[in-house]
């Protein structure tokens, strides 16, 4: 039975949501529901062949719509922060959500693709069993223009390739950059903070931010800084460095630019937990991806298993177009105009050393 759905509660907006668990040949497993296009669960096996949940979330749906730091879920219309909630297309200036601190339109406002129920029809693809999501947003819906049309399509294959494909269609010109949201735990989830686990990053440079983490503009080269992680480095080794942007983002929560640019699947990260050698690779068509690591998580969301989340214990890499880059014509655009098919993929491979 490579795919069971099952009820998972009402959305605050009176709609069902459904909890679906994908089953691999190789007895991983991932959960998924349609609120939020949220995965709730994703099994990886360590060196020994152990499977442990390796993300971050909640059992029940109740708790997602209480309180929940974009744990697991597909982040929309738009990835990372708008700077003052506002930005001008063609000469007209579109006003959104300003949902951080009251100023930055921030993942999609406050009811953003995390926090409506899609569409969903499982099925089989070529490897794996897959899990498609649509969602229809209404010209104007947080603010921005066009009838947006998305399609998020999860694979989970035999290899414990977990493969993300978006799709959009707009009928209006408008600005889109979809992400997931996932905070991983490569230990298990739990377990403690992410501060052993090594990463490698295949980017040279990155976009520094302001205190509100906000990029100024400017695109700088990570050599010589607690950024470079082109070879790898446990993630606290520099995570206290007195360096302005490690202060200004209270840890790591930058995008970083792909050597690969974008365009087609390349590595974008590596990350390894050396205790349970299990390994986690990003591939993805998009040109960065924001490395957070988990600095506003402070114990206050209770996690599936009954332990508090603290400081620093998951970790996420979204995949994206670089925040802010409506207002920012220097950044690849994040444009999409009727007539074009907005088409991005990410996959999230895990093995075992
Ligand atoms: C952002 C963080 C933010 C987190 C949760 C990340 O994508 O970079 O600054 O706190 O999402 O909202």
């Amino acid at each position: 039975m490579p795919i069971t759905q099952a009820p998972y509660g009402t959305a605050p907006d009176g709609t069902l949501a459904t909890l679906f668990t994908l089953t691999n040949a190789a007895g991983c497993v991932i959960k998924i529901t349609n609120y939020g296009a949220i995965i709730t669960m994703l099994t990886a096996p360590d060196r020994a062949g152990q499977a442990a949940d390796v993300v971050l979330g909640y059992s029940t749906l109740a708790e997602y719509v209480a309180d929940t730091p974009y744990f697991g879920a597909v982040v929309g219309r738009y990835g990372n922060r708008i700077a003052g909630g506002r930005f001008t297309l063609d000469g007209v200036e579109y006003t959104l959500a300003r949902n951080e601190k009251g100023v930055n339109h921030l993942h999609g406002g406050e009811r953003g693709f995390d926090k409506v129920v899609w569409e969903a029809e499982p099925g089989e693809g070529p490897d794996g069993a897959t899990l498609a999501l649509t969602y229809v947003s209404a010209d104007g819906e947080a603010g921005y223009p066009g009838t947006l049309s998305a399609k998020v399509v999860y694979t989970w294959t035999n290899e414990n390739v977990l493969r993300v494909q978006y799709q959009a269609t707009t009928d209006k010109k408008t600005v889109l950059n979809l992400t997931q949201h996932s905070y991983f735990n490569l230990a298990g989830e739990g377990s403690g903070d992410v501060l052993g686990h090594e990463i490698q990053l295949f980017a040279g440079q990155f976009t520094p931010v302001d205190e509100n983490l906000i990029p100024t503009g400017e695109v700088r080269s990570v050599e010589g800084t607690p950024l470079d992680f082109r070879r790898p480095h446990v993630i606290g080794e520099r995570i206290g460095a007195d360096d302005e942007q490690m202060t200004l983002g209270g840890g790591y929560d930058h995008n970083f630019v792909l050597d690969a640019g974008g365009g087609q699947l390349a590595r974008a990260a590596r990350v390894r937990e050396p205790g349970s050698g299990r390994v986690m690779e990003v591939w993805t068509t998009q040109p960065a991806v924001q490395f957070y690591s988990g600095n506003f998580l402070d114990g206050s969301n209770v996690g599936k298993s009954g332990v508090a989340y603290a400081h620093r214990t998951g970790f996420c890499l979204e995949t994206q177009h670089y925040p802010d880059s409506p207002n920012h014509a220097e950044f690849p655009s994040a444009e999409l105009a009727p007539g074009e098919t907005y088409a991005q993929a990410t996959e999230f491979r895990f093995l075992a050393e």
